[in-house]
């Protein structure tokens, strides 16, 4: 690759205007990634039905900024608890289940689809945006291996660095990505019936069931339908599904050239549900002449990998799966949400693009492979197919859980976890991450007791034995055990067993730290005069500093930009909920917080990347009263996130670990004095960890003119005198703290004296 290419911004190419492809459009576009979209149609369009936009889409838009607009363009402009109540179909209509939402962070929109697409195109740039362009064929470039070209019906072409192939469920990028072998298109043996209905029409063909507080879902015997307002309350949009299980999905294609989507006749429909209960009937009655009928295809089976070489698939395109928990464009919108995080990060460049795209299919497809599989039990129980088969008062126990499991998806999670990959395949940089020392501690632990995809999400006394605790995930697992310890970091869950549901303990610093690298020879290029081989260097100046250190073997700088806000007290301004930790900026941001200081710090602001990483840093605050409550204790960022201004957090959470392993492994330890042991290790570590979380706010305001010495520099030596300071945190003698401890338990006759 030539140096040339190596430096060059990514340029990415979209096919596909629908709403994932359109969602990544706007995702890049605000980035700052140079983007291109490709549609097939004369313009951005959708049918006429309606969208639910569950709690984790509903973060995706907020995360990329657009919610408002969505809200704008959809009535009523709120988001609302999502889920149904489940009454029965046939008979009387009998209330069964209803899903529950907890809070504000489970609701979503229900709305029309030709709407949210409206509210997408309004914040898109239009000039990306290329029309008739349907995609034929994807080749190598001729004159460059490292782009790809994309060839469209019209006879043109175009070269991308990138291609993402948001073409929906017939998708010609997947069939590029298949090596053109198959197309992994199955018919699902469902179809669905389509239609919109005035709201006062219904009732008064006599509709009884309450629609606006929740939709409704009509459960019956291999069928179901789905009931939901629109537009106001106004509209009631209406998806009739029937189902054949006894052919498995994709054994029985429609034949050649048989349409997906076709008018029927309403009698049609009437016969389908011949039988159903009074309010089907009114539907029935209601429902437009010629109502659409949609033979219902999913990628099955499913594929090996979303990507090849320079080229990715998103949206249905990936993983069309069935509608049964309205979670398609969902998972297509996370899709769009990583992708456009990674390839708008710092680092990304053209040499390690296809290690991106291997990453972003690694971490995705489980994802929404586990999503798809969920969809298909929930219409099985919707259609007495499930578990619980016919019997529909019990089917709430089948379907508990389901929508949470797509709902309460953690993006941020997910994009650290695909840093974290492409940290240890040395695609990103390593030294500027802990992800080397991780590195060395996973090359000595038994890989044997390590368990993935294990989210928890509550933890509570074990049912059956009130010594022991149960862990509960996100995918419906359960984990008993004798001792729970919580190093889930400063947004812990386990926290939440100790200080209740509504108290979190996460404030904001008022600090953000700006973060990027740059090679080390280019600065010296620029004329940067002080040698950053020999030391890392601290630039102090008014609520403000920066931290520049050599990494990669004096190669690269790193360099963290801090700037606080002293006027407000810790956690007394937290960010709007929802609102991302991490964002990408523009280095003019950046150099508008600097403006005004020195040469060397100016030199370093015009070499820093262009899309320099914003942190808002997040703090454990009020320190918490105990450590421990029963049998789970926390330790590390859990138990007392602090700034970094020490570049001690971590080397605490060391310290937790290093005196819970010894009591845990004490011969007087048991199951009985449990509960003692943990207690003792709060009382030790507590005021240790909050002693060094305190120097680390001092450290930051001395560095930042708030100090004792305010602004008068030269005195600042004594406000940061090693003595006072740093000493204290690294000269702790643990020796001794273990000791103290056990002749505690030892007075306190946990221990044997
Ligand atoms: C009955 C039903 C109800 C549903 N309800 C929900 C719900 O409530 N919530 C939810 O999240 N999901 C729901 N879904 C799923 C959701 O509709 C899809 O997941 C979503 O629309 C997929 O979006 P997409 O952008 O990936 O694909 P599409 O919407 O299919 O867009 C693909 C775009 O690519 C263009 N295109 C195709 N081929 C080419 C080509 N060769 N060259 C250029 N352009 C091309 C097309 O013209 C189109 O604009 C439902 C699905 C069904 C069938």
């Amino acid at each position: 690759m030539s140096s040339e290419d190596r430096n060059r911004k990514v340029e990415v190419a979209i096919v596909g205007g629908g709403v994932c492809g359109l969602t990544c459009a706007v995702a890049l576009q605000k980035a700052g990634v140079s983007v291109q979209l490709f549609e097939a149609a004369a313009a951005f369009g959708e049918i006429g039905a309606g969208i639910g936009i569950g709690p984790n889409a509903v973060r995706v838009l907020r995360a990329l900024g657009v919610l408002d607009e969505v809200l704008q363009k959809c009535s009523p402009g709120e988001l609302r608890p999502r889920g149904f109540i489940y009454h029965t179909g046939v008979g009387e209509h009998r209330a069964v289940y209803k899903t529950t939402a907890e809070g504000p962070e489970e609701e979503g929109i229900g709305m029309h689809r030709a709407v949210f697409l409206d509210a997408l195109v309004g914040v898109v740039d239009r000039s990306a945006c290329h029309f008739n362009k349907r995609l034929v064929s994807i080749s190598d470039s001729p004159t460059n291996p490292n782009r790809t070209l994309l060839h469209f019906l019209d006879g043109t072409t175009h070269e991308a660095d990138v291609v993402l192939g948001a073409d929906g469920i017939k998708s010609s990028v997947r069939k590029f990505i298949l090596g053109g072998k198959d197309d992994r298109t199955a018919f699902s043996n469902t179809v669905a019936y389509r239609g919109l209905i005035p709201y006062p029409k219904l009732k008064a063909a006599g509709f009884k069931t309450e629609l606006t507080s929740s939709p409704a879902c009509f459960v019956g015997p291999s069928k179901h339908f789905i009931v939901f307002p629109i537009k106001n309350d106004t509209i009631i949009n209406v998806v009739a599904f029937a189902a054949r299980y006894d052919i498995p999905v994709g054994s029985a294609n429609l034949p050649e050239g048989t349409p997906w989507v076709e008018e029927v006749s309403k009698d049609e429909l009437k016969q389908v549900y011949q039988g159903w209960g009074p309010d089907i009937v009114a539907i029935l009655e209601c429902m437009p002449e010629n109502p659409s009928k949609w033979s219902i295809h999913v990628v099955h089976p499913p594929l090996e990998s979303y990507t090849a070489g320079r080229v990715a698939v998103l949206g249905d395109a990936a993983h069309g799966m069935l509608p049964h928990l309205g979670a398609g464009a969902g998972q297509g919108l996370e899709d769009a949400y990583l992708l456009s995080r990674l390839l708008s990060h710092p680092e990304t460049h053209i040499a390690n693009i296809e290690a991106i795209l291997q990453v972003y299919s690694q971490i995705r497809k489980p994802r929404a492979q586990a999503v798809w599989e969920l969809s298909q039990l929930a219409g099985r129980t919707y259609d007495g197919n499930g578990p619980h088969r016919e019997e529909w008062d019990s089917v709430g126990a089948d379907l508990d859980g389901l929508f949470h499991s797509v709902w309460r998806h953690d993006l941020d999670a997910e994009f650290e976890a695909a840093l974290a990959l492409l940290r240890d395949r040395g695609a990103f940089s390593a030294d500027a991450s802990p992800a080397a020392f991780l590195d060395a501690l996973i090359g000595e632990i038994d890989p044997a007791s390590c368990h993935f995809h294990k989210r928890c999400v509550s933890v509570a006394e074990s049912p059956s034995n009130p010594k022991r605790v149960l862990l509960s995930f996100l995918d419906g697992t359960t984990h008993e055990t004798d001792v729970v310890l919580g190093a889930d970091g400063i947004k812990s869950s386990v926290r939440k067993f100790l200080v209740g549901e509504g108290d979190n303990r996460v404030a904001f610093s008022n600090t953000v730290a700006y973060r990027g690298l740059i090679p080390y020879a280019d600065l010296k290029a620029a004329g940067f005069k002080i040698n950053l081989a020999d030391h890392p260097t601290c630039f102090m100046g008014p609520n403000k500093h920066f931290i520049v250190f050599p990494i990669n073997d004096t190669k690269t700088i790193n360099v963290v930009a801090f700037s606080a806000r002293y006027d407000i007290p810790i956690g007394a301004a937290n960010l709007p909920e929802g609102a991302p930790w991490v964002e990408i900026v523009t280095r003019d941001e950046l150099k508008k917080v600097y403006e005004g200081w020195g040469p060397d710090v100016s030199t370093l602001l015009d070499c820093m990347p262009e899309k320099p990483s914003k942190w808002s840093i997040h703090v454990l605050y009020p320190p918490l009263e105990s450590y421990t409550k029963g049998r789970v204790a926390l330790l590390g960022d859990a138990a007392h996130g602090m700034l970094p201004h020490m570049g001690a957090g971590a080397g605490q959470g060391l310290e937790d670990a290093y005196m819970l392993a010894r009591l845990l492994s004490h011969p007087d330890t048991n199951v009985e004095n449990i509960e003692a042991v943990l207690q003792v290790y709060s009382e030790v570590r507590l005021p240790r960890a909050q002693m060094v979380w305190d120097g680390s706010v001092f450290a930051g305001r001395v560095y930042d003119g708030t100090g004792p010495h305010s602004q008068d520099w030269e005195k600042i030596g004594e406000d940061l005198s090693p003595e006072k300071l740093y000493k204290p945190v690294w000269r702790h003698d643990f020796e001794a703290e273990f000791a103290g401890v056990v002749s505690t338990l030892r007075e306190r006759g946990a221990f044997t004296a």
